[in-house]
């Protein structure tokens, strides 16, 4: 038994996500917490939201709320659709928690310390009507190049032409309209990243079987143009965490906040101190604190590519130069993207399917297999709507479903609803039991290994181990002939049904609660040896008829749904 500790990249807070964003972190992540749970190891699964910065503030402005009060529902809707989704995380937190407040504080303090945070100065647009500093989002303007009367401080989106504000002809603050605006010079803190550049790239060297994904990226950012660069970590905000030095202030820095891309990985950490607060464990340190037990925690991080650089260099820089012993990330697991019928999912413009929206038509075991089944891995994946029928159809409904249906249902007609008595098995059995365990080692195997495509193909070739031993022994003519034997290939196929829904449940939790509630057992112990596993339900062992466990998704609600979803939510 090992112990575990496994992140989530943390979704921003600003809105609802799609199927593409959680395919891409939280969904894999709760796989393979799921997975070394039923093998019997120590996990800790933390996810949080991501609440500060610029996004958030305007969403809050244009829902006319709070930042503080949008941020609170926008987690709990975040932490209802996880639920809904069964994201086993063991808490779900806050990046605006004062946990993570003040280690945000304190890693700035030591970073310091250690020389890597140098004060810059910049100059700025000041509002003299708002009485501060304006990010660049928060300044409007026609755009110089195609003439957009509202082209913002970082970008024009008619044009995508990146900009600085001063590029901006007439620029006006958003916040209060005045176009009283002036440059000035202010200060900024930079992260010194370019100062631990060789100690970054040794550790990423000595990194044993990272995606080559991960490691590409990492590579690109160390190396390509003029290196790593220092990056800068404040944000002249009022939603954030304030500048200080540790508890103390740092003068020249009054009225700033973290850049949330510093904060936010952070939160890995206060999560765990969150989920100590929250009375769910005792010791965060145990996990986090390499002096306090967490060299022997083995540390997974799931994200899409776009975190990578964050992950593998901006807060590994933050750990290392802290100089303090905190754990390591030991695997990071990066997906490529998955698009959406032809195209990308969109927020925006409210293109693909999001979370909410999913679980309104399906229940999640739907999609949580065709996400995990066909997740973006070596390159960008599709959803299609074809595919998700085929998918859920073929595998769930014609496969597993129906062979737990036929078997529960033959028994129930021909014995009783018990587990039948008699006859003995024979060499076609022993194939079975010899290919079922192949196929569970190989499963087992790429779920170490975090071969998520692999492994749900081995577990379908279980689930069809299955039925072609039902569709060559066919119990239902041997029934005629030799009752004593159809009840042993009866009494077999029942504990298969029990042992798929032990080796299934880190995909579909659900169907497999529902289907280990049928088989009347609590047992979900690990099948390690797949013949004693095959024998757990007893003859004379009660069961009842399983509902439908997985229906068919029809041709006419493909087609209601790829258009339904085709574009414009509200
Ligand atoms: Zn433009």
């Amino acid at each position: 038994m090992a112990r575990h500790l496994i992140t989530s990249a943390i979704p921003y807070i600003n809105g609802i996500k799609h199927l593409g964003n959680l395919v891409g972190s939280q969904l894999p992540a709760d796989l393979y917490a799921r997975y070394l749970r039923a093998r019997g190891h120590e996990v800790l699964f933390l996810c949080a939201t991501d609440e500060h910065g610029t996004p958030a503030e305007l969403a809050a402005a244009k829902a006319g709320k709070p930042v503080a009060d949008y941020c609170a529902e926008m987690w709990a809707v975040q932490a209802r659709l996880a639920e809904g989704f069964r994201l086993s995380f063991d808490h779900f937190g806050r990046s605006s928690s004062p946990q993570n407040h003040r280690l945000t504080q304190h890693f700035a303090k030591v970073l310091d310390e250690a020389g890597l945070i140098r004060e810059v100065s910049e100059t700025q647009m000041y509002s003299n009507a708002d009485g501060r500093f304006l990010p660049d989002r928060y300044i409007e303007g026609t755009c110089p190049n195609c003439g957009f009367d509202s082209a913002r401080g970082d970008q024009c989106d008619n044009c995508t032409k990146q900009l600085d504000p001063v590029d901006l002809i007439n620029p006006h603050s958003t916040i209060s309209g005045s176009t009283d605006l002036e440059m000035r010079e202010t200060k900024h803190l930079y992260l010194a990243q370019s100062k631990m550049k060789d100690e970054l790239e040794k550790w990423i060297d000595t990194r044993e079987g990272w995606p080559v994904l991960t490691t590409s990226i990492a590579k690109k950012w160390l190396n390509d143009g003029d290196g790593l660069q220092d990056r800068g970590i404040t944000r002249d905000l009022d939603w954030g965490i304030p500048v200080q030095r540790g508890d103390d202030p740092w003068p020249g820095m009054e009225g700033k906040v973290f850049y949330v891309w510093f904060d936010a990985p952070i939160e890995y950490i206060a999560c765990a101190q969150e989920w100590v607060e929250a009375g769910k464990g005792d010791d965060w340190a145990r996990w986090w604190r390499t002096d306090a037990g967490a060299q022997d925690v083995r540390y997974t991080q799931f994200m899409g590519k776009d975190n990578v650089p964050f992950h593998t260099l901006g807060f590994p820089v933050t750990i290392l130069g802290s100089g303090e012993p905190w754990k390591l990330v030991d695997y990071i697991k990066s997906f490529n993207y998955l698009n959406y019928d032809g195209g990308q999912f969109s927020t925006s413009r409210g293109r693909g399917v999001f979370m909410d929206q999913a679980l309104e038509i399906l229940p999640a075991d739907y999609w949580r297999w065709w996400l995990l089944s066909h997740v973006p891995e070596t390159s960008d994946a599709e959803f299609t709507w074809e595919a998700f029928q085929s998918g859920v159809n073929k595998d769930l409904a014609d496969v597993l479903g129906n062979f737990a249906s036929r078997v529960t249902k033959f028994c129930r007609s021909k014995f009783s609803e018990a587990v039948p008595e008699g006859g003995t098995q024979g060499p076609r059995e022993l194939q079975l039991i010899a290919d079922l365990t192949a196929k569970l080692r190989d499963y087992e195997a790429n779920m170490e290994a975090l071969e998520i495509r692999k492994a749900a193909a081995a577990l379908r070739g279980a689930w069809v181990l299955g039925n072609e031993y039902l569709q060559e022994v066919a119990p239902w003519s041997t029934f005629k002939t030799d009752p004593e034997q159809a009840a042993m290939q009866i009494r077999l196929a029942l504990n298969m049904i029990r042992l798929y829904a032990v080796i299934s449940a880190p995909f579909i939790p659900d169907a497999c609660a529902d289907l280990l509630a049928a088989m009347q057992t609590g047992d979900d112990s690990w099948p390690t040896d797949v013949a004693a596993a095959l024998t757990m339900l007893p003859p004379g062992h009660a069961f009842t008829v399983p509902e439908v466990t997985f229906r068919k998704i029809t041709d006419a609600e493909r087609e209601d749904w790829a258009e339904r979803f085709a574009g414009t939510r509200d």
